[in-house]
């Protein structure tokens, strides 16, 4: 398979390459893995996306989407599984092979995590990394929250609709989230907020408990069905590490017009090295790399 523009990933940054390069009248293939949205879709509210005074990641997500398919991009439900940059080669994990003249890489990040025994193992078994997606299984039940950004504020918040309380837990006293989120946080009642760090995690089949070690040395003990990491992202840049720059935190190094290390690969959103990720910046992103 032949194409003017491949773009791997489905996010923001990836659906809007795709309506520009579309509109553009190139032939635009978007990789999109199992299903197109990225992280937005598991934001559950968003205030700060231009247009929309509040908007949920899936409607968002929805509408780019059909707006790429309806400018005549591609979209293609295969994951990317091996990329030669210097050949603008690109195989599938349906084992399609495509050749571009350019490629944009909106892979995004992936979430982090405690990096705790056992952790692994409690997944889809207490331990979640997002609320939108499992936060119905613990309804009416006692869940925590890791995490002290955007994220890890917008799952307490939409959590405390949900279950009977939240603990929000953070390894510090001040939050790195935007002040209007930790404003809400301090004047919703179900949330009770810790400053500590996650060190351990309990229970037989599932997930039970949890303990917290203070700054000042105190384990406490906490009963939880349920604990939400949100301690951030990591860029999803193993399809072409090693082909490209980096930086010191593993995103792709691009110049102003989105174009990395390797002449007609650009990359754009989460997974570039950006001082802000959101969905407008990777939006903005997106389109200047199609241009
Ligand atoms: P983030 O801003 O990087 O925040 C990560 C949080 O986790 C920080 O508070 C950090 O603590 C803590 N943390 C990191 N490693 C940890 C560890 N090992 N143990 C315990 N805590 C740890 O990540 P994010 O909240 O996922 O947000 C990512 C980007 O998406 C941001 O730009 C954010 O603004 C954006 N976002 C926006 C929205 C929205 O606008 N609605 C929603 C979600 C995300 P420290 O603060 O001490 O470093």
């Amino acid at each position: 398979m032949e194409c003017n523009t491949l773009i791997i990933g489905a996010g923001p940054a990836g659906l809007t390459a795709a309506i520009y390069s579309a509109r553009a009248g190139k032939k635009t293939v978007v990789l999109a893995g199992a299903a197109p949205g990225g992280q937005a879709l598991e934001t559950f509210e968003i205030e700060n996306y231009p247009g929309f005074k509040s908007v949920d990641g899936v409607t968002l997500m929805a509408s780019m989407t059909e707006q790429a398919s309806a400018a005549g991009a591609e979209i293609l439900y295969e994951r990317a599984v091996k990329a030669d940059l210097s050949l603008k080669s690109v195989s599938t994990d349906t084992e399609k092979i495509i050749k571009a003249e350019k490629i944009i890489i909106a892979t995004g990040a992936k979430h982090r995590k405690l990096s705790l025994p056992g952790e692994e193992n409690f997944i889809g078994k207490g331990v979640s990394f997002c609320a939108v997606c499992d936060g119905g299984f613990f309804r009416k039940k006692h869940v925590a929250v890791v995490g002290g950004g955007d994220s890890a504020l917008t799952e307490a918040l939409y959590l405390s609709g949900i279950c009977d309380s939240v603990t929000l837990i953070h390894r510090r006293e001040e939050y790195r989230a935007a002040k209007a989120l930790a404003d809400k946080v301090l004047s919703e009642p179900k949330i009770r907020r810790v400053t500590g760090n996650v060190t351990k995690l309990i229970g037989k089949d599932r997930l039970e408990r949890i303990e917290v070690l203070s700054a000042s040395g105190d384990v406490s003990s906490i009963d939880i069905s349920g604990l939400f990491v949100a301690i951030g992202t990591d860029p999803d840049t193993q399809l072409v590490a090693g082909q490209l720059e980096l930086d010191e935190g593993g995103y792709i190094v691009t110049d102003a017009l989105m174009e990395t290390s390797v002449k007609g690969v650009f990359a754009a959103g989460d997974v570039r090295a950006t001082p802000l990720r959101q969905i407008v910046t990777a939006c903005a992103d997106g389109a200047i790399a199609a241009k």
